[in-house]
């Protein structure tokens, strides 16, 4: 797993700021800082600081990098995991990394742990606790979801570790892993409104040389972008910068744009033929 320095992730990391849209995710997530920043507040009124937060919702909106954005504001450390990284495991090996990520977590409270993908070990298991067979893990998989599952469930509350997960596939998960104490709260981070594209629009043209102005051009290209993800509305503007340094202009202007926005789209058009 990768190890963010609390100071690295102050100074460099990601900030609210850097995260356009989601003002209902956002509002949510304040309160997790609160917790996070404040623990002796809460924990002398008797109250108890979440353990687990399940972040929901499609690919590039943003899961990772509110997760990001909370470990910077609450100045904590941010040790992460892929659910995916436990697939190709064998021999006991995912159950042991999940307890050393939580031993190290324990040693730097208050800190935050995040998986992401969590369906890739959440799976509803085949028998038990999690209620009927969609789809099963490896034995290797429900190895490693049950340390995570003894991890939670061993840890205090006072402990300032929180464990934030991201899914896509909230329909396939353990029950298991949404009762108290567990993954009991919910964040959903939907597809971008018009009015959030805008928001991702001027967060990324702002980093670029552009002809025009940023709000204005902001406003035209979400209206032309309905269903792009955060993910892709920064690959357009990166795609329009590499058009206009290809063509050797100064600046980058519209017609970068409307080149950049053909060649994102023809390159979805390209994976989902691909894949159907
Ligand atoms: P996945 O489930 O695939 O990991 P995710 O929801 O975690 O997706 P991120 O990794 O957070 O998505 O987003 C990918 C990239 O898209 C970010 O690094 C960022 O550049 C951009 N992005 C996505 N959403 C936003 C947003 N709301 N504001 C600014 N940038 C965004």
């Amino acid at each position: 797993f990768t190890l963010r320095d609390p100071l690295t992730a102050k100074d460099q990391g990601v900030k609210f700021a850097d995260v356009a849209g989601l003002q209902e995710a956002k509002q949510e997530v304040m309160e997790l800082v609160s917790y996070l920043r404040d623990q002796k507040r809460y924990r002398a009124l008797g109250a108890k600081i979440p353990k687990g937060v399940l972040m929901l919702g499609p690919p590039g909106c943003g899961k990772t990098l509110l997760a990001k954005a909370i470990a910077t504001e609450a100045s904590v450390p941010f040790l992460s995991m892929a659910g995916t990284e436990f697939v190709e495991m064998i021999g006991g090996l995912g159950a042991a990394r999940v307890r050393d990520l939580f031993k190290e977590a324990r040693r730097r409270a208050p800190c935050i742990i995040y998986i992401d993908e969590i369906d890739a070990i959440g799976r509803k298991r085949s028998g038990g606790s999690g209620g009927g067979a969609a789809g099963g893990g490896s034995g290797e998989e429900e190895q490693t979801l049950n340390q995570l599952l003894v991890e939670m469930d061993g840890m205090g509350s006072s402990e300032g570790v929180m464990v934030l997960a991201s899914t896509n596939r909230p329909d396939i998960l353990d029950r298991a892993l949404q009762r108290p104490g567990r993954f009991d709260r919910h964040i959903t981070i939907d597809s971008p409104t018009l009015q959030d594209r805008k928001e991702i629009f001027e967060v990324y043209l702002k980093k670029i040389k552009l002809k025009g102005d940023v709000g204005k051009f902001a406003g035209h290209f979400a209206k032309l972008t309905p269903g792009m993800t955060g993910a892709d509305i920064a690959n357009v503007v990166n795609e329009a910068a590499i058009h206009a340094a290809t063509a050797l202009k100064p600046i980058v202007d519209r017609t970068d744009f409307e080149a950049a926005l053909e060649r994102v789209v023809a390159g979805q058009e390209k994976k989902t033929n691909m894949l159907s």
